[in-house]
């Protein structure tokens, strides 16, 4: 599929014109398909190993992602699928100031099995130095909930000459804005329940790689261990891809709006937004992000007290973890206690609400919220 990636989120994974057919075909919901002889007289024999309605949304996914995808069930379960690819005496180097389920994963799982594990920071001074010898580098950029912006180029380069694999979380970024296979990594995973499908109502994740011999290996393991998704979530996904960009424009342009309003504000301290000619990483993300800089907006209200309040105060935000959707959300992270950040640390999804509205609002409950200061 050619063009631009406003036009290929429309069409992509889609079967082409064929007279009587919809554009896009509904979901295939069976266990059994009809197989009679070798079981590769059909690339669809039982559903726990393919389905047509995945191929058609892991086409689209891949031509996103310029590789090959493999979607799961969410996206920890497919970030399980590639750690699950490290053995004893391998070595993980892994953020932990990023998505904390790997990180949680690495300590839980890999450390008792012998996998050597290496937390750094988001940091490419510490990634670098924790290179020797290291099998799999797991890195998230734009990071969450922190927003730091790595160099994947950089990286993977590094990564490879160390002998490891470079693996990038692209959940925050999305494809329309990198597309870390291109960029030299060899893993992309994202969780695909926040931009991706973008109402809020469903959960799913993939991998996408470049070598087809991996993409198989994790096809092979989604088929025995059983984390696949849904037929009908699968198409409502697909359904969801065609307005990603429009939603992600908006999404990402009252976000700047949004930040740059809120920049040196009273009251809200440690502002990240990639956007913001101050934030670490500003420069990077200008050149990388094609001028979109995610819809996440991070602050620090300094006390719970202050940072409930403002939460309190939002009529147009609702209260809820997760990001990318089209309703916008907030929530203090360190409620949830797995997160390295401050009490009064607020992460702010922006959704598809006017950007007007959506600035008055957060200005209203900032003023409600430290009124009594
Ligand atoms: N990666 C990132 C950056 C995330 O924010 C999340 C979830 O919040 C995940 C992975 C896990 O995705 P899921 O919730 O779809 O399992």
């Amino acid at each position: 599929m050619s063009g631009r990636p406003a036009t290929r989120v429309v069409r992509a994974g889609l079967p082409g014109p064929h007279d009587g057919e919809p554009f896009l075909p509904g979901p295939v919901f069976a266990a059994p398909f009809h197989l009679s002889g070798p079981i590769d007289a059909s690339p669809y024999g039982y559903a726990r190993y393919a389905n047509p309605t995945w191929s058609g949304y892991e086409a689209a996914l891949g031509e996103l992602e310029g590789g090959e995808a493999v979607l799961f069930s969410s996206g920890m379960a497919a970030v399980a699928a590639v750690l699950a690819t490290l053995v004893e005496g391998d070595v993980a180097v892994v953020p932990g100031d990023a998505y904390p389920g790997v990180a949680m994963i690495a300590a839980q799982q890999l450390a008792p099995r012998g996998v050597e594990v290496r937390v750094v920071a988001s940091d490419a001074g510490e990634i670098m130095a924790a290179l020797p010898g290291a099998t799999l580098v797991w890195v998230e950029t734009p990071s969450n909930p922190g927003l730091a912006v790595l160099d994947v180029t950089t990286l993977a380069a590094a990564a490879h000459e160390a002998g490891a694999l470079l693996a990038v979380d692209n959940t925050l970024a999305t494809p329309l804005s990198q597309r870390p296979l291109a960029l030299g990594a060899d893993v992309s995973v994202a969780s695909a329940s926040k931009f991706l499908t973008g109402h809020s109502d469903l959960v799913l994740g993939y991998v996408a790689v470049a070598d087809p011999e991996r993409a198989a290996a994790l096809r092979g393991w989604r088929g025995l261990i059983g984390a696949i998704a849904g037929p009908f979530e699968t198409w409502l996904a697909h359904r969801s891809l065609a307005t990603l960009d429009v939603r992600h424009e908006r999404q990402c342009a009252t976000a700047l709006q949004l930040a740059t309003v809120l920049d040196g504000r009273p009251g809200v301290a440690d502002l990240r937004y990639p956007g913001l000619p101050g934030h670490p990483g500003h420069e990077l993300a200008a050149r990388s992000f094609g001028g979109r800089f995610g819809a996440v907006v991070c602050f620090d209200l300094q006390t719970e007290e202050r940072a409930q309040a403002f939460l309190g105060a939002c009529r147009l935000i609702d209260e809820a973890t997760s990001f990318g959707g089209a309703h916008s959300s907030a929530e203090r992270r360190l409620r949830w206690g797995s997160d390295d950040v401050s009490p009064g640390f607020v992460r702010l999804s922006v959704g598809l609400e006017d950007a007007g509205d959506i600035v008055a609002d957060v200005l209203a409950a900032l003023d409600s919220a430290t009124a009594g200061d």
